[in-house]
């Protein structure tokens, strides 16, 4: 019988707040709000306001009840000439996540499954826990190619990955169509996905699938979030919209850490 996963909730603030003081502030309520949940929390703020949100919280952890720091993205390699770029080594110390190929990182700045490859492995290299997202655009999604998208995905994320038991991996299912739209995808979709992922994680290390957290995003609410957590392979949620208000926020914690506990 495989541990219970502990429910992780990570928040994509995006591009926001604005200021340094409002990202503390939330930063700051986000960690009150949450203190001593059973869950495992994170925020995720704009690269220039980590160093201020984790020192304001006080230094996070990967350990449930304690609200954890996770970078939006970063670069594969330490050091290098990569203009605008952050190094997983820049991020030591600071974050204990990253999310890595997020859709608006695949749209915007041709983040690509090689990349995502790359950023993985050198993430856990470096003692970050990896956030990867993967899920289907509407028109794959339409032309029904779910399954073709997250299967092509997922197995590029881990390729350079040596092993997935006690890699940290989390494995974020974001249908791109769900993201930012109030149009969530349904409890059943998510569990469809999970189950997937945990198949082919486990064609090459049975333990280590039953290990790996799979997180459902897109338009995840305190409203609709139980729906989620009820599915026996969903660990939690990746949050953007409702992680920039903390008692949505912390709402949607408290949740995961009721119906998972
Ligand atoms: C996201 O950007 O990862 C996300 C899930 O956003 P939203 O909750 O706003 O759909």
């Amino acid at each position: 019988m495989p541990a219970p996963r502990t429910p992780l909730v990570a928040g994509n603030w995006k591009m926001n707040p604005a200021t340094r003081e409002a990202a503390t502030q939330l930063g700051v309520s986000v960690r009150d709000l949450t203190a001593g949940e059973r869950a495992r929390t994170v925020v995720c703020p704009p690269t220039i306001w980590l160093t201020a949100v984790a020192t304001a919280v006080g230094g996070g952890s990967p350990e449930e009840g304690r609200l954890a720091i996770g970078a939006q993205t970063m670069h594969a390699e330490e050091s290098g000439a990569f203009t605008g770029e952050t190094s997983p080594l820049m991020l030591e110390g600071i974050a204990q996540y990253v999310i890595v190929g997020h859709s608006e990182r695949r749209q915007y700045d041709n983040e690509t499954d090689a990349g995502v490859a790359a950023k993985v492995a050198a993430a856990v290299a470096h003692g970050l826990i990896p956030i990867a997202c993967i899920g289907e655009r509407g028109d794959e999604r339409r032309a029904g190619l779910t399954a073709t998208v997250i299967e092509r995905q997922l197995r590029a994320a881990i390729s350079r990955l040596p092993r997935i038991a006690g890699s940290g991996l989390v494995i974020a299912y974001e249908p791109v169509w769900a993201i930012g739209t109030g149009d969530a995808a349904s409890g059943q979709d998510a569990q469809d996905a999970a189950v997937q992922v945990r198949a082919i994680l486990a064609e090459s290390d049975r333990s280590g699938a039953d290990e790996v957290p799979v997180l459902y995003g897109g338009s995840c609410t305190p409203e609709n979030a139980a729906e989620f957590f009820i599915q026996a392979d969903i660990d939690g949620a990746l949050v953007g919209g409702a992680s920039l208000d903390a008692e949505r926020f912390a709402a949607i914690v408290r949740i995961a850490a009721g119906v998972r506990a």
